[in-house]
């Protein structure tokens, strides 16, 4: 049996560890020491490290693990990230035979040029997405375009509707408060936005996340929703209806989203 684990670090981010109570695969570690309480403390050998991008957040723990494990790290080409010792692109295999787990590669460029996700199909349906999508919500467009990152979301949104989403900041609460000024009835929104309460009130991570969950509440993921539509063309005072258009206003609104304040349609200062 494969066991999923959040190891949690800085402010918001989670590491994602794979184990068998034995081996272990470790996505973006950005730190190292928190890894490796965890994987002694569960007396785990870990085997590989995968990467999504090339921010520190989610790299900064590598060279140690390394010195310890001596491990391959597989992650996307990048000079930013010189320690990846196993480039790999779109549609590229990688079988960890101990765990028996085989990962697919997915290119989805837009929070940075170079972004890649992981999905596996057994033994169930998952996929690492790193900074691109978060529940509720999207990562910020840093280094590519627009088109990139919706691109890369529809690219997610193809995935069996029972895929788990094991996205790296804990975002969920501060994503739903600007959902709900898009999507102020959608009751699926608010029954999630108690549900989340919860969770972190008892200090649990709302993560993963469902991708079917995702499509009815995640507004990025419904561009082509007519009240999704309407709210866009409202704050933006535009006649978009393009799919890339509607999501490049949600995500230039969600930029000047007040941190605080009770939602308001009316543009941040
Ligand atoms: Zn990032």
């Amino acid at each position: 049996m494969i066991n999923v684990h959040p190891v949690k670090i800085f402010k918001d981010n989670y590491i994602w560890v794979l184990h068998d109570k034995v081996y272990a695969i470790v996505v973006d570690p950005g730190s190292s020491s928190e890894v490796i309480s965890f994987l002694q403390k569960n007396n785990l050998k870990l085997v590989a490290i995968l990467v999504t991008h090339h921010h520190s957040d989610h790299t900064e723990g590598i060279g140690e693990l390394i010195r310890l494990f001596n491990i391959p790290v597989y992650g996307p080409k990048s000079e930013a990230i010189p320690l990846v010792s196993n480039h790999v692109s779109e549609g590229q295999k990688i079988l960890s035979e101990v765990l028996g787990i085989t990962f697919t590669v997915l290119e989805m460029p837009g929070h940075t040029r170079e972004h890649i996700g992981y999905s596996i199909e057994h033994p169930f349906n998952g996929v690492f997405c790193g900074d691109t999508l978060f529940s509720c919500g999207c990562g910020r467009v840093f280094e590519g375009t627009y088109e990139q990152m919706y691109a890369s979301f529809n690219k997610l949104s193809q995935l069996p509707d029972d895929t788990l989403i094991y996205c790296t900041h804990e975002y969920t609460l501060d994503n739903i408060r600007f959902a709900k000024c898009i999507d102020p009835e959608n009751l699926t929104l608010l029954k999630y936005e108690s549900l989340c309460e919860q969770l972190r009130t008892e200090q649990k991570p709302t993560l993963p996340t469902q991708l079917a969950l995702e499509k009815t509440i995640n507004p990025f993921l419904r561009c082509n929703d007519s009240k999704i539509i309407a709210s866009a063309q409202n704050y933006s005072q535009q006649f978009a209806n393009n799919p890339v258009e509607i999501f490049s206003i949600l995500r230039q609104w969600k930029d000047n989203f007040p941190k605080k304040s009770d939602c308001s349609n009316e543009k941040a200062i």
